[in-house]
């Protein structure tokens, strides 16, 4: 049995890693020319940007490659505790506090060529997909610029930018129009050496509708800072260095400060490609048998919330209790594959909602707002809002009576705070 993987980022690695184990042969195809050291590459241009590793995605990821996170702890990777960052949120600054869990502070580069070096199955480089081959209603293929390709299965994990949903249309099968929530982010992203104290992990975090403009930034590989400035509703940062400190400067909270000892290593890259955009699959009547689709080709998240790489790790282990890829199976599949996405999506999609639509929300917006003045006030809330955040504990453990006691306290506290004549200090 043969399947092949169209593409190999990090979707593609991992639903190739979870293949070998079912399959004689997986190849992953992949259109960059691959280098085995960690580069930045065309076909995933945000690699440039800052990438945030949920814990529960490291802790899956060094499931399926024993001794990784030591690997790239080796390689330069910064291990921390969850809890090790500096946050501002609309309300202030988090009490913080420590978690107890392991946080993986490193490029994208460096995480996607550990995976790939660990990856067992074959991976043909400089190869273009242009088309899937059908035989009989099914996929058997995929056709390249220079022939076709056989297969029992394709797994298509190319992306944000899949041409999938185009080929189906060329061969009568059409799929449901994407459900896209577009806040309209962009990122702008410069590399600078790393100040000795400077924090794990440094944050301004964007707030619908009003706090367009933020930063992430991440300690890195090589003693690096990897600085992001995020602008929503299309309020972003500019590619001219000296517009570009202006902006960051313009922050609530101005970083220049903590840059100050901290020496720009790179021009500043922009990226403006961040709508959340999701295809229901799942509900194409005449799905083909042959063909499956994880990663952002199914469900791509707005990147702010760090959600992308560990949904993509939780799709690639569907493969392992499933083993029908027929049509019924494959649209099986799909409904895995959206179930696995549907919380991160609600919770990422619900808040950016705010930014293009008039009404707020809903309950879920509501309750957020809510933990948005207990995460500034309690490290007990804190703690179990980060376990939420990084997906090692399900949202429903946010809600229970002594947690709504202590929310309620704590919004009434924010309401008298912004009710405070303009000057007089917060907390
Ligand atoms: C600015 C930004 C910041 C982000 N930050 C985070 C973060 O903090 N945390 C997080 O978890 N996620 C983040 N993400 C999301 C994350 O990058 C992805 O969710 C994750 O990498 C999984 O992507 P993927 O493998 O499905 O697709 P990609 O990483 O886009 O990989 C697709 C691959 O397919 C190849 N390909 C495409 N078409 C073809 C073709 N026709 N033939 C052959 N090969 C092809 C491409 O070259 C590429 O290698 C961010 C995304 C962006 C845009």
């Amino acid at each position: 049995m043969k399947a092949l993987v169209i593409g190999g980022g990090i979707a593609g690695l991992l639903a190739a890693r979870v293949l070998t184990e079912s399959f004689d042969d997986v190849v992953i195809l992949e259109r960059d020319k691959l280098s085995d050291e960690p580069e930045y590459r065309a076909g995933v241009p945000q690699g440039r940007h800052t990438h945030g590793l949920l814990v529960r995605g490291g802790e899956l990821m060094e499931e399926l490659f024993p001794g990784l996170r030591d690997e790239l702890v080796q390689a330069g990777a910064v291990l921390a505790d969850a809890g090790d960052m500096k946050i501002l949120n609309p309300l202030g600054w988090l009490a913080t506090t420590r978690i107890g869990l392991p946080l993986l502070s490193l490029s994208r580069p460096l995480l996607e060529t550990h995976i790939r070096r660990r990856v067992t199955a074959k991976i043909v480089d400089v190869v273009h997909i242009t088309g899937l081959s059908f035989r009989g209603g099914d996929v058997d293929g995929v056709i390249t610029r220079d022939g076709r390709i056989d297969a029992d299965l394709v797994v298509d994990a190319s992306g944000r930018s899949s041409k999938v949903p185009g080929w189906l249309a060329e061969a009568g099968i059409t799929t449901p129009e994407p459900e896209v929530v577009d806040s309209g982010t962009g990122y702008a992203t410069r590399i600078y050496t790393a100040p000795k104290d400077f924090p794990v992990v440094y944050a301004e975090s964007l707030s619908a509708p009003d706090i367009s403009r933020g930063v992430a930034v991440m300690r890195i590989e090589g003693d690096r800072l990897m600085v992001s400035a995020q602008g929503a509703v299309g309020d972003h940062a500019p590619r001219d260095p000296d517009g570009y400190q202006e902006y960051l400067d313009s922050l609530r909270v101005p970083i220049s400060e903590l840059l100050a000892e901290a020496e720009p290593l790179t021009p500043v890259y922009l990226f403006a490609r961040t709508a959340s955009r999701r295809n229901a699959f799942e509900a194409t009547a005449n799905w083909p048998g042959g063909l499956v689709a994880v990663g952002d080709a199914v469900c791509a998240f707005n990147p702010v919330y760090g959600q992308g790489i560990t949904v993509a790790t939780m799709e690639a282990l569907l493969f392992r209790q499933h083993n029908d890829f027929s049509a019924k199976g494959c649209r099986a599949f799909q409904r895995k594959v959206a179930k696995t996405a549907q919380g991160p999506w609600a919770m990422s999609s619900n808040a950016d909602r705010s930014w293009v639509e008039t009404k707020r929300g809903g309950l879920l917006g509501w309750y957020i707002n809510k933990w948005q003045a207990g995460i500034v006030h309690d490290p007990d809330l804190f703690r179990r809002f980060v376990r939420v955040v990084h997906m090692v504990a399900s949202p429903a453990s946010l809600l229970n009576p002594v947690v709504f006691r202590r929310l309620a306290k704590y919004s009434r506290q924010a309401r008298r705070q912004e009710r405070r004549p303009a000057g007089s200090t917060p907390r």
